[in-house]
């Protein structure tokens, strides 16, 4: 048993049940034994890889395609340039990279990172070396100025609720601790209007923080002018339990080893495209596959390979492979971007 996990234990003993948003909130983020402020998750080595870990290909099409939008509208002189949960920094460094061509973009941006883990920060700061960087623990302290934003992989890990329809209608899922260990249990009636006629045992998600953060980011760039290009996996509706933790490239029980495994649910996008439209306006959701190829990622990809012999040749058709094929990331993984009411859609986009 993990420390974490008999914390957990203890915790659920003295106050009773806990949300699964609680549970997720502990194990990624506890001050000494959450996942994220331990452990280095991301790489080979690591836990799972991601999309600019796999090729910087990724960073490019899409810091070009973050430039573009800033052209289109008008290049403001100020503008935050900022992230969220950068990782290792990668991301951001190909960004900075791939736009240091694009006249007046770098002298224009305020870098600004939102990473909740100490430990994650100081890997950034080390890959972004050389470059101004500010870090913010959440994004309600970004700037009120134009903002031009990415984030890969992040609202994954932000904290969901679950409900099961059951005879009583819907209750919430909770976590309790029984016989030694952590187990699932239903909770209290849960105010859920919609979906009155889902079959019994259907699981329903909410992820409010996602909701929250992409209304605040919708906000800024409703009044101030931006873009925002928000990657992840997940569906266009929500589709049932999709808890998972992953430790060591491989799937494990959601409710061991708490603050070893990373813990994540899928994107709800339809979730996200509403809490936008109330203030700014989106794209339509796109496939990572799809979007990459329009923005070039094809041309790049050979104009590196010219380059390229024996197994890193080989490593590059595969990471291309990876990040576009319908098979691999390219169905699973979608984008979309959010802009203000009436500016053009970033370059990629369905309009
Ligand atoms: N975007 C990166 C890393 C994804 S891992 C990539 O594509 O490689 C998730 C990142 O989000 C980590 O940096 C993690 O520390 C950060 N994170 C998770 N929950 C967070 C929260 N609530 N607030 C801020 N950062 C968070």
């Amino acid at each position: 048993m993990t420390e974490l996990t008999a914390i957990l234990q203890g915790q659920i003993a003295r106050s009773g049940p806990i949300s699964v948003a609680e549970f997720m909130t502990q194990c990624l983020l506890h001050p000494e034994h959450g996942y994220y402020t331990t452990h280095q998750p991301l790489g080979a080595a690591g836990d799972f890889v991601t999309a600019p870990e796999i090729s910087q290909m990724f960073g490019e099409m899409l810091g070009l395609c973050l430039a573009q939008a800033w052209l289109d509208q008008g290049a403001p002189a100020a503008f935050t340039l900022a992230e969220l949960g950068p990782g290792r920094g990668t991301f951001m460094a190909d960004i900075l990279h791939a736009t240091r061509g694009v006249a007046g973009f770098h002298a224009a941006a305020n870098i600004v990172l939102v990473e909740a883990s100490p430990s994650l920060r100081s890997v950034q700061q080390k890959t972004l070396l050389g470059y101004d960087v500010a870090w913010v623990q959440t994004v309600t302290e970004l700037p009120y100025c134009p903002l031009f934003l990415v984030a890969n992989e992040f609202f994954d890990c932000l904290p969901i609720n679950q409900y099961i329809r059951t005879d009583n209608g819907w209750q919430e899922q909770m976590i309790t601790a029984k016989d030694g260990a952590l187990g699932f249990m239903l909770g209290r009636a849960a105010p859920v209007e919609l979906f009155e006629d889902a079959p019994l045992g259907t699981v329903l998600e909410t992820c409010p923080a996602a909701a929250a953060i992409t209304a605040d980011i919708a906000r800024i760039i409703a009044a101030h002018g931006g873009a925002a290009l928000v990657l992840d996996y997940g569906e266009r509706q929500p589709v049932g339990d999709t808890l998972q933790a992953v430790q060591n490239h491989q799937k494990v029980d959601p409710l061991q080893n708490c603050g070893a495994a990373d813990l994540t649910a899928h994107v709800n996008f339809r979730a996200l495209e509403n809490a936008a439209n109330a203030f700014a306006q989106t794209a339509p959701i796109t496939a990572q596959g799809v979007l990459l190829e329009r923005l070039g990622i094809t041309a790049r990809a050979q104009s590196l390979a010219a380059r390229l012999h024996g197994g890193a040749l080989e490593n590059h058709i595969a990471a291309h492979r990876r990040l576009t094929h319908p098979d691999e990331m390219g169905q699973l993984f979608k984008a979309i971007a959010i802009t203000p009411k009436g500016a053009a859609q970033p370059a990629g986009f369905d309009t």
